[in-house]
């Protein structure tokens, strides 16, 4: 039987709504108006891509949109100096460094400059602890739209077996993190696991977020598992040009998954879509009020 396809694209579209309809709420309940400040240092064009889709999204999501567009020559300084006025600004409910950064600044100590309630990422260390005891925390976005859709999927996920391919702190760990926080079984798999195919061949659930294009195969996925891709990798296309692929080899998968996601199309579009969220509940949290349903971990 073909299996699932779980449509990121649709899903992202439906959490944007249920964001906007909450923002609205607090609009006109509380006459609050949820901010989310972007920070650009330098010209990397996909990033330059990806926070002008950000701004727009923040904005038909009624939030408020600051964007900060720094030279990439700007001094450390200037950056801790801006980070510190957003984290004072009541205005200013989520605030997100776009990264990478360039090389004379510390990744960790701009991170780590972040109001821990305001680090909408999830990357500030406190997060990251706060997520690792099973506390309150902001989640980081990739891995929470995982959850979302594992979620909305299966129900609940409690005593399934899920393996996580990659350990990175953007994703792998936390992923991870959150399987645990909703009773699976996990394994984290990275570049030293043996025998890499027998570990995912166990799994009810698999994460793959390596950035290597088609690695997983359809004979490492045992039948009816649902596969989660979060790998973005660009390749050439033999009659010329790119296009994206996954980290999942998609037709060999889908032929035994019971569930998949595409690439584009799956994971991809649930970042923003979280990010979105996360501000929201971050607004809710400086403010008293209540999570918002359905939108956190
Ligand atoms: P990363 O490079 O930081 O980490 C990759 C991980 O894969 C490492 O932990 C490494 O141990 C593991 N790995 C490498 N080779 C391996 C192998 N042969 N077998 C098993 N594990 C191996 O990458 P990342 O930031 O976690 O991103 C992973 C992928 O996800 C990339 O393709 C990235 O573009 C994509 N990504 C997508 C989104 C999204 O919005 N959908 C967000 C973040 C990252």
């Amino acid at each position: 039987m073909a299996a699932t396809i779980l449509d990121g694209k649709a899903f992202a579209a439906r959490v944007r709504g249920q964001v906007a309809e909450q923002v609205a709420q607090l609009k006109e309940v509380h006459a609050i108006t949820p901010g989310l400040a972007v920070v650009l240092v330098g010209e990397d064009p996909a990033s330059q891509v990806y926070v002008r889709s950000k701004g727009k999204m923040t904005v038909e999501v009624g939030m408020k949109s600051v964007e900060h567009k720094l030279d990439a020559a700007t001094p450390e300084a200037d950056l801790l100096a801006l980070i510190q006025d957003l984290n004072s600004d009541d205005s200013i409910h989520g605030i997100l460094v776009q990264l990478p950064l360039p090389d004379h600044m510390n990744e960790d100590m701009v991170i780590n400059a972040i109001a821990p309630a305001k680090d909408v990422d999830g990357f500030h260390i406190s997060n990251v602890g706060l997520l690792g005891t099973g506390q309150k925390a902001m989640v980081p976005c990739t891995p929470l739209g995982c959850l979302m859709m594992l979620r909305d999927h299966h129900g609940s996920l409690s005593g399934l077996d899920a393996v996580v391919i990659g350990r990175s702190n953007i994703v792998g760990k936390p992923m991870a993190q959150l399987l645990l926080g909703d009773s699976c079984t996990v394994t984290i798999a990275h570049s030293r696991t043996k025998d890499l195919p027998d570990v995912v061949r166990r799994a009810d659930i698999v994460v793959a977020a390596v950035g290597r294009p088609r690695m997983v195969l359809g004979d490492w996925i045992k039948p009816g598992a649902t596969v989660i891709d979060v790998g973005i990798n660009r390749i050439e296309k033999p009659e010329g040009g790119t296009r994206l692929v996954g980290d999942a080899d998609f037709d060999s998968c889908a032929a035994v998954a019971g569930a998949i996601t595409p690439v584009p199309g799956g994971v991809g579009p649930m970042t923003i879509a979280c990010l979105l969220a996360n501000t929201l509940t971050a607004c809710c949290r400086a403010n008293g009020l209540p999570e918002p349903t359905g939108l956190t971990a």
